[in-house]
């Protein structure tokens, strides 16, 4: 059965494999001994493979490689403490809490803010966490349509008095299409209906804003939730918010009361980025945005569709088939872009999704765009 399953994946071009990847730095990644030019990476700063900043931090910080234990037990270490007080500070909130995983964290903000009679109402192309969180909160919710406001006023005008609390939730930069919601009016919907509002910036934290934070900064957004794993070249997550919530969810979030938390080494890896390194993100961050205009200039010029405002473009083909295939094409070509498929994105849409960082290069970029002009028109 098991067998057969797996078979139906491989025949519907679905099946996913882990890569034999070996290494990688500066923009580059080697694949089972072969190196190409890294078009795939979250590591949008380029932090997690600078040996000089490992080496400088591993002098001077000998923490932990582990806690043994949940937070609430005998897991917590001053590391934590610093770090939450930094992303408070980052975010201008009163309050931080560190979860494991983004996965984890929306997974956990939301199973424990919505319960019986409260309900949530979730942008459509909203990550796959933001979803399981709604599955297993025991309220109700309801999908609008990416983007579209209006859809989601209607939902609001007729579903919104059915219920006690209420959650609007969206991506800020969205991980599949690296388009940007529209903040100002999702904050301006939950005024009127008496809703929070909640904004996962994992792909916008130290990427687009005008601080290292990100697009909610200075606007009333009651939940901002983001990762350590994408920009900040670390691992973790974590969610700011005013004290009351932030202590609802350590009384209530399962994922953070029942798991152990995060080695104290890499909890001041995350701090000492944001905190010492500050600058050097903000000089990465420059360079990240410079490029983004570039090649956002030139894929103008070129006429190929892509929805993307941000470093994260996809290019969608349709099939898994013909997404496959010109992913490997490009590998054939020098260039590591795996083709994103269903369940990660909608049945038809599959796609190449190439995400830029500090360390990519304009040039590369022009030539991967002179290739994939010939296959799309
Ligand atoms: N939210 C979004 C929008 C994401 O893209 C991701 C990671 N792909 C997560 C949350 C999960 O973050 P993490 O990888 O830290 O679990």
């Amino acid at each position: 059965m098991i067998k057969q399953e797996l078979e139906e994946l491989q025949n519907k071009g679905q099946l996913r494999k882990i890569p034999d990847i070996q290494s990688k730095s500066n923009g580059k990644i080697v694949i089972a001994g072969k190196e190409y030019i890294n078009f795939a990476s979250n590591d949008y700063l380029g932090l997690s493979t600078k040996d000089d900043l490992r080496k400088e931090f591993l002098e001077h910080n000998d923490s932990l490689l582990s806690t043994a234990s949940a937070r609430l037990l005998t897991g917590s270490s001053p590391e934590y403490k610093e770090l939450e007080a930094t992303v408070a500070g980052i975010f201008n909130k009163e309050a931080a809490l560190i979860f494991n995983t983004g996965y984890q964290c929306n997974l956990g903000v939301i199973s424990a803010l919505i319960g019986r009679g409260d309900v949530v109402f979730s942008d459509k192309l909203n990550h796959a966490s933001i979803i399981d969180g709604m599955q297993l909160a025991q309220g109700d919710f309801f999908r609008y349509k990416h983007f579209d406001y209006e859809n989601l006023e209607k939902l609001l005008e007729s579903k919104r008095g059915q219920y006690k609390r209420a959650l609007i939730v969206s991506e800020s930069v969205f991980s599949m299409d690296g388009d940007i919601a529209d903040i100002d009016k999702l904050v301006e919907l939950k005024k009127k209906y008496n809703c929070l509002l909640m904004i996962d910036e994992a792909h916008a934290f130290c990427t687009a804003g005008n601080t290292p934070a990100g697009i909610s900064y200075g606007r009333d957004v009651d939940i901002i939730t983001a990762t350590f794993g994408k920009a900040v070249g670390s691992f973790g997550a974590f969610c700011v918010s005013n004290e009351d919530i932030i202590s609802y969810l350590i009384n209530k979030a399962r994922s953070f009361i029942f798991s152990t938390s995060i080695p104290p080494l890499n909890i001041a890896w995350s701090n000492w980025l944001l905190t010492e390194k500050r600058d050097f993100i903000l000089s990465q961050k420059q360079k990240l945005t410079d490029l983004i205009i570039n090649v956002h200039k030139q894929l103008n010029e070129s006429g190929v569709m892509t929805p993307s405002e941000s470093q994260i473009i996809p290019i969608v083909i349709g099939s898994n088939e013909a997404a496959l295939k010109l992913s490997e094409k490009l590998l054939a070509e020098g260039y590591y872009i795996p083709a994103i498929r269903p369940p990660t994105v909608p049945e038809g849409t599959s796609r190449l999704r190439i995400s830029l960082t500090a360390d990519s290069l304009l040039k590369d970029f022009s030539k991967l765009l002179d290739i994939i002009k010939t296959v799309v028109p």
